[in-house]
């Protein structure tokens, strides 16, 4: 089989272990002559698979009691719409714009025309390459909650400090790192995330929820309405089945892994290395506010856009896949999640150091 790294931001790279579980459980899942993918959702073998997916998630992020955990489908996109819709009709609802999804959710609520969208904090004045300053005097404390990103995919910052928004919520879109930053819970109103980077495959959407933030809303279309999907276990209509049945394998691994905390740290070690590679390099840099900079999406240039193409093109054909930079802001993006093996980060900065000797 090919060995490659596999850099890419999301569907992102799983741990291996895991897709040979999957692999041998593949065509007879626990002897019972089916799949996984063929069982109904209603029996008992897969009420004890997305039974032991929430137990695991609860116990990895110490999710207190009074929260609801929700595995739902739509993406994180489908949470810009469902967010404002659940918590902020009729009021005031505000955003921290550090990005381009940052953006898509500001631009999805206000959209929705009952919802008083405020953007309180930006970064869009210099590329989104900070995370802003958020003054508790600028949160209205009637205002219905606080979206922030606390990691931006694209551009690579990530929010290590919560600020402070008094008594009102903090919703978060954690899709890229949730499970790879050891964030309290209990500072969250909501926070959701698209599985595809940290989780497992594309298709299912983790929503995790203080109960007495949801069930306000008028009626609401059931396949938006977080108290319909909670009072029916996720099981309102046919759950992503097979995408909670590999959350489920993920979340087994991280536990033997040693849980977040280890996660953050081995994180923590892989980021290290490249970031020590693009600082010290004449040739590479990185275009993040250094105490901003994300651990798990690493964008850096050399800047020009040959040189980053011709790297890009030694990158590939060195079995490093997805390195290249997002469409909108070019040069290379190194995602490091989880499952991504610190030998890949290794590997890279070899190639670099090659590079730059070759073309510095
Ligand atoms: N938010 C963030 C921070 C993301 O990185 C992404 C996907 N890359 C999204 C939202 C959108 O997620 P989805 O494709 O699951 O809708």
């Amino acid at each position: 089989m090919k060995t490659v790294y596999n850099f890419s931001a999301g569907p992102a790279v799983l741990p291996k272990s895991v897709l040979e579980k999957a692999q041998s459980e593949l065509v007879n899942y626990e002897n019972s002559g089916m799949s996984v993918m063929e069982l109904s959702h209603r029996s008992s073998l897969f009420e004890s698979i997305i039974k032991n997916a929430e137990t695991l998630l609860r116990e990895l992020m110490t999710i207190p009691d009074n929260y609801k955990v929700l595995f739902l489908q739509g993406g994180a996109s489908m949470q810009f719409t469902m967010v404002p819709l659940n918590l902020a009709q009729n009021k005031k609802a505000l955003y921290v714009n550090t990005g381009s999804w940052a953006k898509k959710a500001i631009s999805e609520a206000k959209k929705l025309g009952t919802v008083d969208v405020e953007v309180i904090a930006s970064s869009e004045d210099k590329n989104f390459t900070y995370i802003p300053e958020i003054n508790k005097e600028d949160i209205p404390q009637d205002a219905a909650y606080v979206h922030i990103t606390t990691n931006n995919t694209i551009e690579g910052t990530t929010i290590y400090d919560l600020p402070d928004t008094g008594d009102v919520p903090i919703v978060a879109d954690m899709s890229s790192n949730i499970l790879s930053i050891d964030y309290n819970v209990a500072d969250f109103g909501l926070i959701y995330a698209g599985a595809q980077k940290n989780i497992g495959p594309a298709g299912l959407t983790v929503v995790i929820v203080r109960e007495d933030l949801i069930g306000q809303a008028d009626v609401l279309s059931a396949m938006l309405d977080y108290d319909i999907h909670a009072k029916n276990g996720s099981m309102y209509n046919t759950p992503p089945t097979y995408g909670i049945y590999m959350a489920k394998l993920v979340f087994e691994w991280i536990k033997e892994q040693g849980g977040v905390s280890q996660m953050e740290k081995q994180n923590k070690e892989k980021a290290m290395i490249l970031y020590d590679e693009i600082d010290s390099s004449a040739l590479f840099s990185s275009p993040v506010n250094p105490k901003d900079r994300s651990i798990n999406n690493i964008p850096f240039i050399t800047g020009n856009d040959e040189l980053d193409k011709k790297f890009n093109q030694e990158a590939l054909a060195a079995g490093f896949e997805n390195l290249k930079g997002h469409r909108s802001v070019g040069g290379m993006r190194a995602s490091l999640y989880n499952a991504f093996p610190k030998a890949g980060v290794a590997a890279l900065v070899d190639l670099m150091k090659k590079f730059e000797a070759e073309n510095g």
